[in-house]
């Protein structure tokens, strides 16, 4: 047994002196938005990933309701999407009165079945968005080919896999447009914060018009007035990820170390299984770190043990389709979405960093394989 308390947390930012300081320097200019920062940031995070353009706004999911606006996605039209995600991806879509017509998932990564997606084709379908679950790439491949075949636009929710590549390509880079995310449990931070990227000379152009209230000079087709948002980002917030993104290879290195103990903890336990990582993921950019209980193992009762001895965990995700608002508005039910589903009962999310120690993850595991081994089951 383990007897020690240890203070675990479910994530924590990575931030050094480096961050602070720059974050400081803002505060003795006037430029307290739309300064040096946001070019720094959107420049150095489109060259890492290999892309024209960074457009930088306030949060993940004001960059997806852009890239849904920017694809002419409007009332009744429809996106297929997973329902094991984020609410924000499928909001996204809801934001434009259109609707996100949901498909099931392969239930060994947790990553929309592209398998499923032809099937959804309607013609009103304008686009795909798949969402990089975890970190892991969607198999990009056949979506990309289903999209070209019947001419929609793919939007990749690339919010939770910066960094990571697919068959060598980087997760955002392969659709017509991407969102990464910033919010503190991302694998880099701006507190609140996201960053399109795109390809699009067109589209880069209406997302910096967008994300600023309309403003701005566009070439003929686009020069009217539109409904536009504050979606920027500040210049504090921009400093931070600035810096964050010169230390983006150290913070994934740093993650992939903690799942790799993780991996190995997690391999002694008997009915927990560690993630599943697909060949065709070159490189993974580890987001949280996600285990899937097995039979015998209540998912449920295993959050509630880790509770009792202050190890936080969540269930990850909580289908969409299953949420409130979403019920209530298209009727989904129980059985819709097995896999989704599956998935959504069996996942647990456990406490994970680019700053946990080795310990701290012994610690958790311990605790696992003592819950597991204390279960009726
Ligand atoms: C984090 C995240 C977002 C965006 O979240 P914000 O809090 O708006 O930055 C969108 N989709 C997924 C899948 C996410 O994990």
């Amino acid at each position: 047994m383990v007897k020690e308390i240890m203070k675990i947390t479910m994530s924590s930012p990575d931030i050094t002196q480096a961050e602070i300081d720059a974050v400081m320097s803002v505060l003795h200019t006037q430029y307290l938005s739309f300064g040096p920062h946001l070019t720094a940031f959107e420049e150095g995070l489109s060259r890492y990933v290999g892309i024209k353009h960074g457009i930088a706004v306030n949060s993940g999911t004001s960059g997806l309701h852009l890239c849904m606006i920017a694809a002419g996605i409007g009332e009744g039209d429809e996106v297929i999407t997973p329902s094991f995600s984020f609410i924000a991806s499928a909001n996204a879509i809801l934001y434009e009165r259109a609707i996100p017509v949901f498909v099931d998932i392969d239930p060994l990564t947790g990553n929309m079945d592209p398998r499923l997606v032809e099937e959804k084709i309607t013609p009103k379908t304008k686009a795909i968005m798949p969402v990089h679950a975890f970190g892991q790439p969607v198999d990009m491949d056949p979506i990309l080919e289903i999209a070209r075949k019947h001419n929609l636009f793919v939007i990749e929710d690339a919010c939770e896999a910066i960094g990571s590549q697919y068959k060598g390509r980087y997760a955002g880079t392969m659709g017509d447009a991407a969102v990464f995310a910033f919010y503190p449990n991302k694998q880099i931070t701006t507190g609140e914060g996201g960053m399109i990227i795109s390809n699009r000379d067109d589209w880069a152009e209406m997302y910096r018009s967008l994300r600023n209230q309309g403003r701005d000079v566009f070439n003929a087709w686009l020069n009217h007035t539109r409904l536009g948002y504050n979606y920027r980002l500040d210049e504090m917030s921009a400093a931070l990820g600035a810096v964050q993104v010169t230390r983006l290879d150290d913070l994934l290195n740093k993650r992939a170390q903690v799942a790799q103990w993780y991996n190995e903890r997690i391999n002694e336990i008997p009915g927990i299984e560690k993630p599943h990582i697909m060949p065709t993921t070159t490189r993974m950019s580890w987001f949280v770190y996600v285990v899937r209980c097995g039979e015998g193992v209540s998912r449920n009762a295993l959050m509630e043990n880790l509770q009792k001895v202050d190890i936080p965990t969540r269930p990850y995700f909580v289908p969409i389709h299953l949420q409130p608002f979403y019920q209530e508005r298209f009727g989904y039910e129980k059985g819709d979405f097995p896999n989704t589903e599956q998935a959504g009962e069996t996942f647990i999310a456990l406490p994970f960093s680019g700053v946990m120690t080795e310990d701290q993850v012994n610690y958790v595991c311990e605790h696992i394989r003592s819950c597991v081994n204390d279960s009726p089951n």
